[in-house]
């Protein structure tokens, strides 16, 4: 069967995805009711159209991952010539592909850092699965096998296979399936405007800091593999944490011995205006998980970064480390991947965000300040959040508990063409790293007209 490109059946294709089609992290039920899911049929640059032929600014960045934008025919070509060339090949029978190795040269080259080897897998959550093995292996090398425990946060995102949805702090996902896995402890978020409204920044993050050591201490430190922690919590609402929370959280890591992992699936690649976000924030981790903006999406790819440290005690001890992926180093993505990096080089795309495109957000974000819905906004370089409050000053919520006003304000945005997501009641935003200035004015005047909507109705409908 052909797919055309062009001139699709509309309504066939929402028939056809309601008959055969199960989406992702979507209630199935109300798909069904929907008549099927909106159809997204082209893009460019960072403009998503659908189905009908409405065209949306793409608040999103697809999935927080187009970081270099679509319609990149370069990387269309790259992987057409590697397909050619050789599509695939594995890297278990102590072989490997030239794209392959050339990308983790130039992955282990941003990380710096000591962070000198690259483990491939296709997907995020794989990232994660790996570094939760590739720990506990290498303390088990070490002699020290009883280190398996994880601390992490609660409402943390770290994927959605077993180990992903238990590294992951969010109780809905534990809820379905039994999990965690024994073995992750949970420790409070440096979430403030949620958790610790009005508490000073540097208390806070001393106390969020706090937990973490307390949690070992209660575990026992040497029985602590090691800490995972996203830079910036994407998926949970862009929690950004305050100022002195991670050098603090990496001072606890040093002061027990136990690993130090960023999950920067989001953060990396630019997102915070440095290459990794735990260069923005100044720590060195032993693990980086990384997938997303690796190829800006446009085809599956993810890596762990792992320090040298750690590759020593694999290569003196020798031994399988028994674990990867069919499409660990996939030839074809790593091409594409690697020509990603090479265009965000070439573009000045990192420091761009830095000097220029994620101030420009943050003084244009800054001007919804005034509106009665908003409680807080904040940013760092393109990631961005807006805090819907029932009453100015306060982090109070309509309904009078969370995720009310989200869907609603989240819907209007997207019916005034703009693609974000709602997260409980924090509009986010994560545009491609190429959005111009007046794209972000267009972002901005879309979510105010949109919270402008919203406030009769939450006002008027939705008593508190
Ligand atoms: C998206 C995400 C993941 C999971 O990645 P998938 O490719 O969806 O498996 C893991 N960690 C973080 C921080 C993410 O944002």
């Amino acid at each position: 069967m052909n797919v055309p490109l062009r001139n699709h059946d509309i309504a066939e294709l929402k028939r056809l995805d309601v008959a055969h089609h199960l989406p992702a992290q979507a209630d199935h039920k109300l798909i069904a009711e929907m008549g099927g899911s909106r159809i997204i049929t082209r893009a460019h640059g960072c403009r998503i159209v659908d189905g009908d032929g409405n065209e949306l600014l793409d608040g999103m960045a697809g999935l927080w991952c187009v970081n270099v934008g679509y319609g990149r025919e370069e990387l269309a070509r790259v992987a057409y010539d590697q397909m050619l060339e050789l599509p695939y090949y594995n890297t278990f029978f102590k072989t490997v592909t030239p794209p392959a190795v050339m990308l983790a040269t130039k992955v282990a080259e941003k990380l710096g850092n000591g962070l000198t080897h690259v483990f491939f897998n296709s997907s995020g959550s794989e990232a994660n699965d790996t570094v939760f093995r590739l720990t506990r292996h290498y303390w088990a090398l070490k002699g020290q096998p009883q280190r398996k425990i994880f601390i992490s946060r609660w409402n943390a995102y770290h994927g959605s296979t077993v180990a992903g949805v238990s590294l992951g702090g969010m109780k809905a996902m534990h809820a379905q399936g039994g999990l965690p896995i024994p073995g992750v402890e949970h420790v409070i978020q440096p979430y403030r405007f949620g958790e610790a409204f009005g508490e000073d920044p540097a208390t806070f993050a001393a106390r969020a800091a706090q937990a973490i050591e307390d949690r070992i201490l209660a575990v026992g430190p040497e029985n602590v593999a090691a800490f995972i922690g996203e830079p910036i919590q994407g998926a949970g609402g862009v929690v950004i944490p305050p100022d002195g929370y991670w050098p603090l959280v990496e001072a606890i890591c040093r002061k027990y011995g136990i690993l130090l992992i960023c999950d920067e699936v989001i953060t990396g690649f630019g997102r915070l205006g440095e290459w990794f976000g735990f260069q923005h924030y100044g720590v060195r981790p032993d693990l980086v998980c990384m997938a997303k903006g690796l190829s800006s999406g446009y085809l599956p790819i993810s890596a762990v970064g792992v320090a040298d440290h750690i590759v020593a005690e694999l290569r003196e001890k020798g031994g399988d480390f028994v674990h990867g992926y069919t499409y660990s180093g996939h030839p074809t993505c790593a091409a594409v991947a690697l020509r990603n990096i090479e265009i965000m080089e070439r573009e000045g795309l990192v420091d761009r965000t830095r000097e220029d495109t994620g101030p420009y957000l943050a003084r244009a974000l800054a001007t919804l300040n005034d509106h009665p819905l908003v409680g807080e906004v904040r940013s760092l370089g393109l990631l961005g959040a807006v805090e819907i409050v029932s009453e100015k000053g306060t982090n109070k919520r309509f309904g009078g508990a969370e995720g009310t006003a989200g869907p609603v304000v989240r819907d209007l945005c997207i019916r005034n063409g703009l693609m974000v997501r709602g997260i409980r009641d924090t509009i986010v935003c994560c545009p491609p790293l190429i959005i111009s200035h007046a794209e972000i004015d267009q972002l901005v005047s879309i979510v105010r007209r949109s919270l402008d909507e919203a406030l009769p109705i939450l006002t008027g409908a939705v008593k508190t």
